[in-house]
């Protein structure tokens, strides 16, 4: 990583600070993993650390060590809200951009601490003092460990840390597959085993944890699914009403949108997911090759990510969404198909 950054950051952490961690609102494996291990190494260097997250995360993620210390915004609003305003320097972790956290973002825009954004995603937007922003990297987790590196700290990844960046690595590259990973990568999770990370336990722990409700709400995405070859894509739809049938828990429809893209022919798949208390339609985007999904997501559903996963939302009802998309697909044809 840039040495400029790496020698600001270590000069803030020179000295005693009130350090709050931030990932984005519905944390992922690599939220999770990358603020849960820049608490670990914070920590143990005796700084006074809080993770702060701006609403619940998935129960497959429950199982990294010391979890149970992230706050959660929502259920402990006043205790989150000193920590930020009390607040020296708050480091925000995989988004990069205040409209990512949701009820967090009038709190942070307020807050009078130096912010350090650590985050991959594109177009990031200038709240922070001090940007480690890497479009090219497979994930924060990635990122937190030469972060690591560049403070000298690398005898001081413990096997928890360890887990933490190794589970966010995982998530974030489809299990090493995207992309997104490269040699670096396979060097970096090489170095996180060394330092005891239990790699079969990570993969065990995220993906071998189905309830069979979570299959049987799997089988209906799948049976939903539209395949339209013309345009290479595919979508899946689930309503409020078969979440409600199948007894879904938060996480449940993770990786879900990934079956598009098995399918032999298919570049561009998405799945729209009904959401009755927040009213909207949450639609993930995820495509192989040159296609973009974050142009597309941030053009067309007040979204973005990267250019190979993405993530948006609609106002209209299911059915008006999934139109609307439709008939967006025959200006991409030529895209789509080259
Ligand atoms: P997912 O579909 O797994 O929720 O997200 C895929 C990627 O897109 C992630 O990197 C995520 O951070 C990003 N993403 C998801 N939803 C949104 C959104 O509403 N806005 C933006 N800017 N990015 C999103
Ligand atoms: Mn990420």
């Amino acid at each position: 990583m840039n040495l400029e950054i790496s020698k600001a950051i270590n000069t803030l952490l020179g000295e005693p600070q009130r350090i709050v961690i931030i990932p984005h609102k519905n944390p992922d494996g690599d939220a999770v993993g990358s603020t849960l291990a820049l608490w670990h190494y914070l920590n143990d260097m005796g700084q006074d650390a809080t993770v702060i997250a701006p609403n619940d995360y998935p129960k497959f993620l429950k199982w990294l060590p010391k979890n149970e210390q992230i706050i959660n915004f929502e259920k402990e609003a006043a205790t989150a809200k000193e920590l930020i305003t009390n607040a020296t320097v708050i480091f925000t972790l995989d988004f990069n951009h205040l409209g990512r956290i949701g009820q967090l973002q009038p709190l942070l825009e307020e807050a009078s601490a130096t912010f350090v954004m650590i985050d991959h995603h594109q177009e990031p937007s200038d709240y922070a003092k001090i940007m480690y922003s890497d479009v090219s990297m497979s994930s924060t987790c990635e990122m937190v460990y030469n972060l690591i590196e560049g403070l000298n700290g690398i005898n001081r990844i413990t096997p928890e840390i360890a887990i933490c960046l190794y589970t966010g690595i995982m998530t974030d590259t489809g299990s090493f597959k995207f992309a997104s990973t490269t040699s670096r990568t396979h060097i970096v999770v090489a170095k996180l085993i060394e330092k005891g990370a239990n790699n079969t336990k990570a993969h065990s722990k995220v993906y071998d944890t189905n309830t069979p409700s979570r299959l049987h709400l799997l089988g209906c995405a799948l049976k939903n699914m539209v395949i339209l070859e013309e345009f290479c894509t595919a979508y899946i739809t689930l309503s409020q009403e078969e979440l409600d049938n199948y007894d879904f828990k938060k996480g449940d429809t993770e990786g879900f949108v990934n079956y598009g893209l098995t399918l032999d022919g298919i570049i561009f798949a998405v799945i729209f997911i009904e959401n009755k208390e927040e009213g909207i339609i949450k639609i993930s985007l995820r495509s192989e090759g040159d296609f973009s999904v974050n142009e597309f997501a941030r053009a067309h559903f007040n979204g973005g990510g990267h250019n190979n996963a993405s993530g948006g939302r609609s106002e209209l009802s299911l059915e008006e969404t999934t139109e609307y998309f439709t008939s967006l697909l025959p200006s991409y044809k030529d895209q789509l198909n080259s």
